[in-house]
């Protein structure tokens, strides 16, 4: 076993997996390193269309087949991965104590074949396939591991694994750190402003559900001047200074949670289970929809979800984008931002591991 990296990537979610996958297929020596254990509940399972194509242009150029197989559902089933084609977004405002009234409602209809559909994607399946996947490209890959020590070094950077209370030290010429909110490196540098100057300023309340009726079958009409069911889409409900969302897979689960608006609805500490319920209560189409689901794990709730780095790369270290920064959940493109990043990253990180200057 080797204790020499070119790049030692922190955490493996789906940045970090496939990050790892594309830096492997440029020639690099790569090791993951994973606080957690696949597999593991993950927040972020809707695609749109930038992602979809993000991922095919991944798949493409590096030759990485699964990168497509996560994003377009046929192959998803024949993986045996939890998902759903979306068509589109849907979107509905409610007035507190009033049904979904006539014309506030909206469908916003996706590309479909060759480009799309996009898919809901459950990451607990998907983030686990990829990191199954990352022996097949040579990469090394670590779970239950932390870094208790980080030395950056005038060629190398040191680290100091830990394992099960085993220590091990490696070296890399570079970190990068795709640990999501954890921000490990981001935290370890102190490189997170103190205060954001982000203008958006939300949290959410949320978890996985079973027993989520259709949209459809609640409203009792089918919507055919979208073109498609609403239920085909990633269902918004929105309201004055918040919206839930309702994200399906074909195992019957869907996701939902509730995203709020801190200056509108503060968190008065009160239980996740009684908050979400408490909202779900007063919009009557939502409750109609939502009344009869059963969490299938604990509803939990975030602080402020936004936050900013006033530094994103340094001396042979990088963050990948949901380390870095977030914004908000609203139009899902936090995955679309991570492929983005992996497309200009890697040929970048694999020129300057081989000597090379900047391409
Ligand atoms: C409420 C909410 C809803 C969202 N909805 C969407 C959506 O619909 N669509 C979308 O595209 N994006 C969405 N996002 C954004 C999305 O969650 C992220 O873009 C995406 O999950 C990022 O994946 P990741 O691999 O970077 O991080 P993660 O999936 O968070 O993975 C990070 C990994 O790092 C590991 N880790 C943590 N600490 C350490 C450590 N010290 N050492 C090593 N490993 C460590 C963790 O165990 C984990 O496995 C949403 C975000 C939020 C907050």
């Amino acid at each position: 076993m080797t204790n020499t990296y070119d790049c030692c990537v922190l955490g493996s979610g789906i940045a970090g997996a496939a990050s790892a996958m594309v830096l492997a297929r440029l020639g690099l020596d790569v090791l993951v390193v994973e606080a957690g254990q696949h597999p593991r509940f993950a927040i972020g399972e809707s695609l749109v269309p930038t992602t979809t194509l993000g991922l095919d242009y991944l798949a493409r150029t590096y030759g990485i087949p699964e990168l497509r197989q996560i994003s377009h559902y046929p192959w998803m089933t024949e993986s045996q991965l939890t998902g759903w084609p979306k068509l589109g977004f849907w979107f509905g405002h409610h007035r507190a104590g009033h049904p979904l009234e006539a014309g506030r409602e909206m469908m916003f209809i996706t590309p479909g074949l060759p480009m799309g559909p996009d898919v809901h994607m459950l990451r607990e399946d998907v983030d686990s396939f990829l990191v199954a996947r990352l022996a097949d490209y040579g990469v090394e890959y670590r779970d239950r591991t932390s870094i208790a020590d980080w030395q950056v070094g005038a060629k190398r950077d040191s680290l100091v694994l830990e394992r099960e209370g085993q220590r091990r030290s490696v070296h890399a010429r570079f970190v990068l750190d795709c640990s999501g909110h954890a921000s490990v490196l981001a935290k370890m540098q102190n490189l997170r402003d103190s205060a954001t100057r982000l203008r958006t300023n939300t949290r959410a309340v949320f978890s996985h559900f079973r027993g989520v009726r259709f949209l459809e079958e609640v409203l009792g009409q089918p919507c055919g001047r979208f073109g498609t069911r609403r239920d085909a889409g990633t269902i918004h409900h929105c309201f004055h200074g918040g919206w839930f969302w309702i994200i399906r897979f074909d195992s019957g689960i869907c996701s939902v949670g509730v995203v709020l608006d801190r200056r509108l609805h503060p968190d008065n500490n009160v239980k996740a289970e009684d908050e979400f319920w408490s909202y779900v209560d007063r919009f009557p189409t939502v409750r109609e929809q939502l009344g009869g689901a059963v969490p299938t794990r604990p509803i939990v709730k975030s602080g402020r979800l936004q936050f900013t780095s006033h530094r994103i790369f340094g001396e042979r270290y990088l963050l990948a984008p949901h380390v870095a920064s977030f914004v908000d959940p609203l139009f899902s493109t936090g995955m679309d931002l991570t492929t983005v990043f992996i497309a200009r990253m890697a040929p970048v990180l694999a020129s300057l591991a081989k000597g090379g200057d900047l391409p």
